[in-house]
């Protein structure tokens, strides 16, 4: 396991239990022998395995090491995504991608309030990601400002293979995609204005962070979440 879609590699061993999956990502870059890690798993102390030993040995059986991984794209800042963040940056000099409104608190300006555990350290931001930026990573994607769940939460869509990784802008739950949790959600007007933006994108498989990714039919799943919104 598991190469999930081409390129697209889900690290195993690091959820917290069956019912609470956080799908820690390696993407394998198309251009040369480099990955992109997105996002970083449970603080250690928060999390029964700590991600970071199951990143090492995710990339030792595909013979590479920390070393491979060049870059780091991160959704938003609650804890779960964020948690191994600091150590990583550290330990494998990555470039470190976040959207703009994300970076503020991540970097410490201002302070997280809203639902969802916040940020555990600061830690620095160097790609400030706008609506719409491309990125030469994997098979090319574009930051797609979602905010909603967070203030400032990016969703990375990569056109020429139809995959979406919505972060926490949608949930997988039993089976079904649907609208980020309430009670994690920092505005949920605007996460379902968020939702309907990716709906209206050509997409065919969506990998989220939280539930079993979607890996064919995602479009329309998304479509009907966004015709559902909130209960
Ligand atoms: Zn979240």
């Amino acid at each position: 396991m598991p190469e999930i879609l081409p390129g697209v590699h889900l690290v195993e061993g690091v959820n917290p239990s069956p019912d609470f999956t956080t799908n820690v990502l390696l993407l394998k870059d198309a251009k040369g022998a480099t990955w992109t890690l997105l996002d970083t798993g449970l603080p250690p102390g928060k999390a029964p395995t700590n991600a970071i030993p199951q990143i090492e040995s995710y990339l030792a059986r595909h013979g590479t090491d920390l070393s491979a991984v060049r870059n780091i794209l991160i959704t938003h800042l609650h804890a779960d995504h964020t948690g191994n963040l600091k150590e990583l940056a550290r330990r494998t000099g990555a470039k470190v991608f976040a959207g703009r409104e994300e970076a503020e608190y991540l970097e410490g300006r201002k302070v997280y309030t809203g639902p969802g555990m916040p940020p555990p350290d600061r830690v620095d931001i160097h790609e400030k990601l706008k609506d719409g930026d491309t990125i030469d990573l994997f098979e090319g994607l574009v930051a797609l400002a979602t905010p909603g769940h967070t203030p400032g939460h990016t969703s990375y869509y990569c056109p020429s293979r139809r995959v979406l990784f919505p972060g926490d802008s949608v949930f997988n739950v039993g089976g079904k995609i649907a609208v980020s949790l309430k009670e994690y959600t920092f505005s949920p007007t605007l996460a379902i204005s968020s939702l309907r933006r990716e709906a209206g994108l050509d997409v065919e498989s969506v990998v989220m962070y939280h539930g079993a990714p979607v890996l064919s039919g995602g479009g329309a799943m998304l479509r009907s979440a966004a015709q559902s919104g909130y209960p």
